[in-house]
């Protein structure tokens, strides 16, 4: 039986620049973040795998009101990679008094930076972050 991500691993492989997520071998899905079963299936048979981190930008929208640790405005995007993965993460180096419909379908990177608050449980958590390529 293939063995899942663990939290520390992943989180690690975010600091390194890298994006951990899992394949699952009853289906070949691929799960990102991982989670303890196959997000297309429900199977806990899943092997670690490196993403690409190349997506498609699919939506965003602009938070005005931001929890502890982000300064608003900022843009939060949703893209799907091109593992086929939907990830919702921050989009950066774009003003978001400057965003509008032409981000859309746009290409871009999915990469990480740390959490600013202190109120996250993990120490280590991390954000994760979209530049436009
Ligand atoms: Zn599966």
């Amino acid at each position: 039986m293939a063995q899942g991500v663990f939290l520390k691993d992943y989180i690690q492989a975010l600091a390194e620049g890298r994006l951990l997520g899992q394949r699952c071998a009853a289906c070949g899905a691929v799960t990102f973040p991982p989670k303890a079963v196959c997000a297309a299936c429900g199977k806990a048979e899943n092997a670690p795998v490196e993403l690409s981190g190349q997506g498609e930008l699919t939506t965003f929208t602009v938070c005005r009101v931001a929890p502890e640790g982000m300064t608003p405005p900022y843009i939060v995007a949703m893209a799907k990679l091109a593992e086929g993965p939907c990830v919702i993460g921050n989009l950066e180096g774009v003003a978001a008094d400057d965003a509008d419909m032409s981000l859309i379908g746009r290409r871009v990177r999915l990469g990480s930076k740390p959490a600013a608050s202190r109120s996250y449980a993990v120490d280590q958590c991390r954000v994760l972050t979209f530049e436009l390529e």
